[in-house]
């Protein structure tokens, strides 16, 4: 998701520290952030937050940590937290690649990942968020039953990600091929699956376990 660069993005994101955390505060303890100690969800590369918002909204028992990295994507989640009045929604501007170090083993019960950047290169397999290293975080962060939640319409990712779960051993909960054809009433469109099932995209989802 490319957005124009907003140079006082970081000043703005700083000032609003009730909400979001720029500089990893409350990494180890990210209870002292929330207003209620309840269940964590996490996702990762919220976009512009359409979907972490209204699941929050329809969740107020549990709490939505949405992490990206895009500091001018993420004023827009932050407005949308701000309008909504959403106490159980933190943002954290971080790279996946550092979730082990911001949150503590077994401290999350879900992560959410929608429409992922495919890297479709094979040298930028690395970069998948469903690539082994990622995974590895995610299950150290993970409570035991905790669960990965998965959704793409990309076809390449889809099929890389069945088989990088395959291997790394995890049990599969549900595939879906076409999630709109009878769409579950918990599915929240994100704002990429919005524009791509516009276009006649097949929408996949997977739900799967360590
Ligand atoms: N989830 C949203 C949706 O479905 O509409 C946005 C999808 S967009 C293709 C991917 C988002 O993930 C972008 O906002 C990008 O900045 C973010 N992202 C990509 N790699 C990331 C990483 N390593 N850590 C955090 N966020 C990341």
């Amino acid at each position: 998701m490319r957005m124009r660069n907003k140079p006082w993005a970081m000043d703005f994101l700083s000032s609003n520290e009730d909400i979001v955390d720029v500089e990893s505060r409350y990494a180890g303890k990210i209870d002292e952030f929330f207003v209620k100690k309840q269940p964590l969800h996490i996702e990762v590369g919220t976009g512009m937050g359409t979907f972490i918002t209204e699941l929050a909204s329809r969740n107020p028992d549990i709490n939505y940590a949405g992490i990206e990295l895009d500091k001018n994507v993420m004023i827009r989640v932050l407005e949308k937290v701000r309008e909504l009045e959403l106490e159980n929604v933190r943002l954290l501007l971080l790279d996946a690649n550092k979730i082990d170090e911001y949150f503590n083993e077994d401290e999350v019960d879900r992560v959410y990942l929608n429409f992922s950047d495919p890297w479709p290169k094979n040298r930028h397999e690395k970069r998948r968020l469903t690539f082994s290293s990622f995974l590895d975080q995610y299950k150290l962060i993970l409570e035991k039953d905790g669960e990965l939640h998965f959704k793409t319409d990309n076809r390449g990712l889809f099929e890389y990600s069945l088989v990088s779960l395959n291997q790394f051993g995890m049990d599969f909960h549900e595939v879906i091929l076409n999630l709109h054809e009878d769409e579950p009433e918990d599915n929240i469109r994100t704002e990429y699956e919005e524009k791509f099932s516009a276009k006649g995209n097949l929408i996949y989802r997977i739900k799967a376990s360590f």
